[in-house]
């Protein structure tokens, strides 16, 4: 790469890692994602055709929509509170906010009980999110932390968040474990090994060499103050990303930019660094906090038990050929098993006291 397509963030690491050291692999994400003036949420709308990817609530209305039923009857579920705090973390543009809005207005009382709260740390994303919003007619408030939304029952939603959260990966080496790190070899980023470490539980004792092990305590942290909250003043949620439903070893560190994967290192601040979720230690981290875990399920079969079909064929009804086609492939993209379908999955979190939500009894994981 010619130095003059050097990205401001990358000369800033390669200038850190010199002086202080190599970075862990945590540290790294976390500088290419929310470093505060360079981080790649920080100054980008990374979403749709013309961004980096897309997500399921850009990809038609019908996602939000459904996810606005499954919240509709969860307030009925949690009781119908007077009053408590729809929250979504990581928001991105707010369609999924607002597509729920527009769904979950059929269940009396649900609109007029609700305070939304968003957590993002986006300058960029939070002015979006704004302007989406702005006309909802319900107060609205931003949050850089859940910690920091206030203490009352909550409905909270988080879809393609936890998989922007730092991790940690551990590689097997002949004589053990060590943490995978970023360093430098003739002056460019590169992928190196430093101290040894213990493997987490997951991984077995002769693994092959190579191996590599996932790990973070950012989500873990998130996904027990969540179980803590919902323990603590009632309430439930979705979490839904790509992932796993068990825990297991492999390097699952992607970056993406136009719609295409590239290195990891490739112009950190500028491409998307993720990695898949791991649901098994998400659930016992929620489970720790007191909370009840269902599924995960695979995102194809819930929003078909959500009805998905049927919403479809309702829009159709109106529309001309053109949209008609795009419905298909908006359905198709969002449930067939080579798209979205298998590889994401819905996880499902609720007070210890509540049932299990609809339409979890019929899936299987
Ligand atoms: N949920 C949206 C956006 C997913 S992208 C959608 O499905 O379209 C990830 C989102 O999480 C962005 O809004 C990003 O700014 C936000 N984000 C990333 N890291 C975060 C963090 N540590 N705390 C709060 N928000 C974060």
């Amino acid at each position: 790469m010619s130095a003059g397509s050097e990205t401001p963030l990358e000369a800033e690491l390669r200038a850190q890692i010199a002086q202080d050291g190599p970075i862990t692999i945590a540290q790294y994400m976390a500088q290419a994602l929310g470093h505060p003036k360079h981080g790649y949420y920080m100054s980008r709308d990374p979403f749709g055709g013309r961004g980096d990817f897309i997500t399921a609530p850009e990809v038609s209305q019908i996602f939000g929509e459904l996810i606005g039923v499954w919240c509709a009857a969860g307030y009925q579920m949690i009781g119908a509170p007077d009053r408590f705090a729809l929250v979504e973390l990581g928001p991105g543009r707010g369609t999924l906010m607002s597509d729920v809005l527009r769904a979950a207005k059929v269940m009396p009382g649900f609109l007029a009980a609700a305070e939304v709260h968003l957590v993002e740390t986006s300058p960029l994303l939070t002015q979006n999110q704004k302007i989406k919003l702005g006309g909802a007619g319900i107060p609205v408030t931003w949050h850089e932390s859940f910690e920091d939304v206030p203490e009352m029952p909550i409905i909270v939603l988080a879809n393609e968040f936890f998989d922007a959260l730092p991790i940690r990966q551990i590689q097997k080496r002949q004589a053990g474990w060590h943490e995978r790190v970023v360093g430098l070899e003739a002056g460019a980023l590169t992928f190196g090994l430093a101290q040894s470490e213990t493997p987490p539980a997951f991984v077995d004792a002769d693994a092959p060499e190579g191996t590599i092990a996932e790990i973070s305590s950012a989500r873990d942290h998130v996904a027990h103050a969540l179980g803590a909250r919902l323990a603590a003043h009632g309430g439930c949620g979705l979490i839904i990303d790509y992932g796993h439903t068990h825990s297991a070893a492999g390097d699952t560190l992607q970056a993406m930019s136009k719609h295409g994967y590239v290195d990891v290192l490739h112009r950190p601040g500028h491409c998307d660094v993720t990695s898949h979720v791991d649901f098994e230690s998400l659930a016992r981290s929620i489970e720790a906090g007191g909370a009840k875990t269902y599924g995960p399920v695979p995102q194809g079969p819930f929003l078909h038990a959500m009805g998905l079909e049927v919403r479809a064929e309702k829009l159709k009804e109106k529309a001309m050929s053109r949209q008609k086609r795009l419905i298909n492939s908006a359905v198709e993209r969002l449930a067939g098993r080579d798209q979205m379908g298998e590889l994401f999955k819905v996880l499902a979190l609720s007070h210890p006291d509540c049932p299990m939500p609809a339409p979890f009894e019929g899936l299987s994981p």
